[in-house]
């Protein structure tokens, strides 16, 4: 069992070591970005109402946000654990984690500065159907705008401009940064700004301590 918060601001490398990490732990993803995204992709009444907050760089209100995730942890690939990706991003939203008795082992916290951020998600671009980034200068795709693996385009996220990041580097300080110490006792703390694999290695030997 592998109950794993992924914790951090936007553009930290959140998304691309989760991909790393449901591969080597074999547990599911749970990303409420990604979640969000396809709700406004089929226009769904949640798709619609999270659009708004979502294009202004605001957090979506934790109601709307703790249903879908407690919905999403009641399937059956959540029995051996998840990793939970952007999620919770308030102190509201944790506490509705707990309050529904929902523990988690560890909570990885990846470091990266503000600067740094905006030169990231500035380059980030993004298969949409398997959530796969890239980075046009660090980590380009083989062929330009196209995704490596299904040969599809790469999209620039709508929030990815740099007035937009600044907002939700705003919001990531003031409401998602008091989960570190609401998770103290269960934080592994990650610098972030090594190279992926270096990062990797790092979130892996973090794991290996409480497994
Ligand atoms: P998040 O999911 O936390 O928003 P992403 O995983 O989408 O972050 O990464 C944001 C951008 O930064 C992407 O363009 C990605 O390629 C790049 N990136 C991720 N990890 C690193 C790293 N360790 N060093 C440099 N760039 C990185
Ligand atoms: P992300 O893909 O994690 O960068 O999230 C993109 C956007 O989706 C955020 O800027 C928020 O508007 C919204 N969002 C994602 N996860 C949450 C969450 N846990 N709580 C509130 N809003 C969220």
């Amino acid at each position: 069992m592998l109950r794993i918060i992924l914790l951090g601001p936007p553009g930290a490398g959140k998304g691309t070591q989760a991909h790393k990490i449901i591969e080597q732990y074999r547990i599911p993803q749970i990303s409420t970005g990604d979640i969000l995204r396809h709700e406004t992709k089929i226009q769904s009444d949640i798709g619609i109402k999270a659009q708004e907050y979502m294009s202004k760089g605001a957090l979506v209100p934790d109601d709307v946000i703790i249903a879908i995730v407690k919905k999403r942890l009641l399937e059956k690939d959540c029995v051996n654990g998840f990793l939970l990706d952007g999620f919770p991003r308030t102190v509201g939203q944790a506490e509705a984690l707990r309050d529904a008795n929902i523990d988690i082992d560890a909570v990885i916290l990846l470091e990266v500065n503000d600067d740094e951020i905006v030169e990231r998600l500035g380059g980030r671009l993004v298969h949409p159907a398997s959530g796969r980034v890239y980075h046009i200068h660090t980590h380009p795709p083989k062929s330009a705008g196209i995704d490596d693996v299904t040969g599809e385009p790469l999209i620039q996220r709508q929030d990815d401009k740099e007035e937009t990041i600044r907002q939700r580097l705003r919001v990531y300080h003031s409401q998602t940064s008091p989960l570190i110490q609401f998770y103290q006792s269960k934080l592994i703390e990650v610098d972030g700004e090594k190279s992926t694999s270096e990062v990797f290695a790092d979130i892996q030997a973090g794991i290996q301590k409480i497994v």
